[in-house]
């Protein structure tokens, strides 16, 4: 009998993932709020007559035994997070309110007052479910992480010894079906500040500077895509203007929101010496010229405009103008290297995500991502050396270790095979240029094969997270084939 009747078919697979996706997000479960959702899992698990343990930080354990006769065969771990991204609609709040999903237009989404959570709890319904069907499997370990949206803190936090014995992971948490990951990014926020000093202003030509209309986006995802930084622009124009005008004075610089999203957006107000007016004009035209060539194939919408605006009382001193500048202009920002494994795949990136100035002090926020350590090391040394040459400090940094790969191992060739032979296509092998769990546990086990594949999700994430359920029953037939084939070594 196929697999697929085992089963009992593709529609009774999609019902039944569904049905168990259901029952898993039936309560709240947004980041760092994992209480009730590990509570929920603990009860599932022991309701299937499991034994499951949960850490102080929601992380939650089980061992599934091995099928009869199957007991010494290697210990294959299975593994996705408990929390997700809750993106809410005004009026829903992601501490209270349940996700409602529905099944529309063959895919699974939310009601549209917030995100579906798919991301990974899809993932995590189709092991639970298919642990209820007649399979032969080895022994299995099921790992379930919180906090896995906010820089993988469930996982780093997960004793390593849960990792014990197993001979290799197969993480839930893609969002394409047919694609195996087998190497992942390190991730590195940092945040640099200097005391903001100012003094009053002299008398000249206030003048508003915006940039706006860019696309931005994710670091790691969009890096590559050659749209505008508009920190790093407005640095640059910055810059050009200190050149032509040394007497200008910066009054407010702000742009972007976070240290992983590229900014789309600035604004900076400056106060140009009596009789600048001119200048300015003849050089933002100049650099807008520039914006167009540039960047008219890849970020079309954004533009530069500038305006006379309210005089400010105060203006940053020149040391703290120039240190800002000179960070901008030095902060390595795009793409550094790409994968040599991987083509096309970035292998080593910093994104200049937020500038800002509140409150006394200039802060400046750059996200590192590199898939090996070296690559981090170069970037991390470049961005405090500017730092200090400009007179800010590294005021915060985390992050996580990369999972450089290798580009093969046995665990990808087996569920490689597995989905050929059930669905007569190959695996997109590939590596990925953002964080994943794998990343931490590389660090901890730098010998264990891994691979990330999950069903496809869109828009995750967003209020249009959607799953669209016809290819499902293949993702379920990719792990169950794979629980199998791991154990019988075909
Ligand atoms: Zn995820």
């Amino acid at each position: 009998m196929t697999l697929l009747k085992r089963l009992g078919g593709r529609a009774a697979v999609t019902a039944g993932i569904t049905e168990e996706f259901l029952r898993l997000s039936a309560v709240p479960h947004p980041s760092r709020h994992e209480e009730a959702v590990s509570s929920l899992m603990l009860d599932r698990l022991r309701e299937m007559g499991l034994a499951p343990v949960r850490d102080p930080w929601y992380n939650v354990r089980a061992e599934v035994p091995a099928s009869p006769g199957l007991e010494d065969r290697p210990l294959l771990a299975l593994q996705g997070h408990l929390d997700m991204v809750c993106a809410a609609a005004p009026g829903f709040d992601p501490l209270r309110d349940s996700v409602r999903a529905r099944v529309s237009g063959g895919a699974l989404r939310s009601d549209g007052r917030s995100s579906l959570g798919a991301d990974n709890m899809l993932g995590n319904a189709a092991v639970i479910w298919l642990l209820g069907r007649p399979l032969q499997h080895g022994p299995l370990r099921l790992l379930f992480t919180a906090a896995e949206e906010v820089g993988l803190e469930g996982a780093a936090r997960m004793d390593p010894a849960w990792l014990d014995g197993a001979a290799a992971l197969l993480n839930t948490d893609g969002f394409y079906l047919g694609r195996a990951v087998v190497g992942a990014a390190g991730g590195r926020r940092e945040t640099y500040r200097r005391p903001l000093r100012t003094r009053p202003a002299p008398a000249g030509e206030p003048v508003q500077l915006t940039l706006s209309g860019g696309i931005g986006g994710h670091s790691g995802d969009d890096i590559h895509r050659g749209r505008a930084n508009a920190a790093v622009l407005m640095g640059r124009l910055l810059e050009a203007l200190r050149t032509a005008l040394p007497a200008f004075s910066l009054a407010a610089l702000e742009a972007g929101q976070t240290h992983n999203a590229i900014p789309g957006a600035a604004a900076a107000q400056v106060l140009l010496p009596p009789g600048g007016g001119a200048s300015l004009d003849a050089l933002a035209a100049r650099f807008r010229a520039e914006l167009t060539e540039e960047f008219s194939r890849t970020d079309p919408g954004l533009v530069l405009r500038w305006s006379p605006a309210p005089a400010p009382e105060q203006v940053w001193d020149t040391p703290c103008r120039d240190g800002t500048i000179d960070l901008l202009r030095d902060l390595f920002c795009g793409v550094y290297a790409m994968r040599t494994d991987f083509p096309g795949v970035v292998g080593a990136s910093a994104n200049l995500g937020r500038v800002s100035a509140a409150e006394g002090t200039v802060q400046v926020c750059a996200f590192l991502r590199c898939a090996r350590a070296g690559d981090e090391a170069v970037l991390a040394a470049r961005h405090d050396g500017a730092a200090a040459a400009a007179g800010f400090t590294l005021a915060g940094c985390t992050g996580y270790p990369g999972w450089p790969g290798p580009a093969d191992n046995p665990l990808v060739r087996c569920m490689d095979r597995v989905f050929r032979r059930e669905t007569g296509r190959a695996l997109d092998i590939t590596a990925v240029h953002v964080g994943l769990e794998p990343s931490i546990f590389a660090a901890q086990r730098p010998a264990l094969p891994m691979v990330v594949s999950g069903p496809d999700i869109l828009d995750a994430h967003a209020l249009s997270e959607r799953a669209p359920l016809a290819g499902l029953p293949d993702y379920a037939l990719l792990l169950a084939g794979t629980m199998e084939a791991y154990a019988s070594g075909t």
